[in-house]
């Protein structure tokens, strides 16, 4: 067994970590005062090759592994969240279906501009009456009678990058007409297409630039050779890209943990009180200690998900456990961790002249996208009782 990095990881990281560092923290805090979506270190973050980190270099990615992939959105979100769920997004909810479950075609056409960062992709699974309950959805694509295309209607809710994708992997019930009951597929969307409506971008607590919207299909023909995977496999598809999903939230809630313990120790040296440094006191020393004892926990979870990616495809066996596991851990490590950093920063640490209390807001989203922690919970609980 070996804890550390190879040469190529570690090369990676100090890319993402300088790139991350220079450019997107001088402007995190304006674009979450705005809550624009931050189009130019995006598209600097694609010519880094960062938007499809895992996706073979045909198809204008960077071939690298998933621990690279984990280690790229954490540096990016310890510099910014919001950054972070576009880039993550990007790669695993929009690049692992394309590439797990996309024809050459489908790869060329859909893959290469979103890999490449040239466009965003999105993911659309939430509708406003269903989210942990994912099966409760409404909307519906039926088979044109010629059978060359599918008439999809409904809505779809809460889609990070949804004000500015170009292609969307959209989860509908299908109808087929041969008088069977509706069955989940996938397909990809082109949002210039006639039929697609974007919702206004979400006013929310954190995150802020990541342009989420409700996005709405009115009668919009999708070509049958969009349909990702056989018809009825849509609900497999869904949540084998969780899988992948789970280890770049859990990523993510790494990143703003390390960036908000590390403004924490540096604040702990310089700030005084009854004449002694803040962090000689012992309860700040122990906060210190919680905060890093779970920092390092939820690493070694992550990157261990990240591992077993691949030993998972190359076995048949699913990665499922230790997705929950990470994302769980590391999302609630985030919660604590900027809850205590913020503390030890006294008032300053209200204060919008930091970036405590935005780290602070950024976190709670882990806990709740890609599955709730109640979800998780049941993940797990299910999987080690072996009773659902
Ligand atoms: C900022 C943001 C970005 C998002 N991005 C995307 C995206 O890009 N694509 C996409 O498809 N979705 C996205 N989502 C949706 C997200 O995945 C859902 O919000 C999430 O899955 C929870 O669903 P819900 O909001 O409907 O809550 P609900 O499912 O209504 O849950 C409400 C509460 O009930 C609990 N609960 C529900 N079922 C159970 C159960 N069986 N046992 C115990 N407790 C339960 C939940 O844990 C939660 O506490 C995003 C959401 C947000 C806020």
């Amino acid at each position: 067994m070996d804890f550390a990095l190879n040469e190529e990881q570690e090369m990676i990281r100090d890319a993402a970590r300088d790139f991350a560092q220079r450019e997107i923290a001088p402007v995190a805090a304006e674009f979450d005062a705005s809550g624009e979506f931050p189009l130019q270190t995006i598209r600097m973050a694609g010519e880094l090759g960062f938007m499809g980190i895992e996706i073979p270099e045909e198809f204008g990615g960077s071939a690298l592994d998933t621990i690279s992939y984990a280690i790229v959105v954490e540096e990016i979100s310890a510099a910014d969240a919001a950054h972070g769920t576009i880039v993550s997004v990007n790669n695993s909810l929009f690049g692992v279906p394309l590439l797990e479950f996309g024809t050459q075609e489908q790869k060329e056409k859909f893959l290469q501009p979103v890999a490449s960062g040239q466009v965003t992709g999105a993911y659309a699974l939430t509708e406003p009456q269903s989210g942990s309950d994912a099966a409760a959805m409404l909307t519906r694509a039926e088979l044109s009678a010629d059978g060359s295309h599918y008439v999809i209607n409904g809505k779809k809710a809460w889609i990070t990058s949804g004000s500015v994708a170009k292609y969307i992997v959209l989860f509908t019930n299908t109808v087929n007409g041969k008088g069977k009951s509706p069955s989940v597929s996938a397909f990809v969307i082109d949002t210039d297409e006639a039929g697609f409506r974007r919702g206004k971008t979400e006013p929310k607590l954190g995150i802020r630039a990541s342009a989420t919207c409700e996005i709405e299909f009115d009668d919009y023909k999708c070509p049958v050779e969009n349909r990702l995977g056989e018809e009825g496999q849509g609900f497999r598809i869904a949540l084998t890209v969780l899988d992948t999903g789970r280890i770049g939230i859990a990523a993510q809630a790494l990143g703003i943990a390390q960036a908000a313990y590390d403004a924490a120790v540096i604040y702990s040296r310089e700030r005084k009180a009854f004449g002694r440094q803040i962090g000689s006191f012992q309860t700040i020393q122990n906060k210190i200690a919680d905060m890093k004892m779970r920092i390092e926990a939820a690493r070694l979870l992550t990157w261990k998900a990240a591992w077993a990616k691949k030993k998972c495809r190359q076995e048949g066996t699913k990665n499922t456990l230790n997705g929950s596991l990470a994302k769980l851990f590391a999302s609630e490590t985030a919660m604590f961790v900027t809850h205590q950093a913020l503390q030890i920063h006294g008032g300053m640490g209200y204060s919008k002249e930091l970036p405590l209390e935005r780290y602070f807001r950024d976190a709670k989203i882990t806990e709740i996208y890609e599955g709730t922690s109640e979800i998780q919970r049941m993940v797990i609980g299910r999987a080690e009782t072996g009773l659902r």
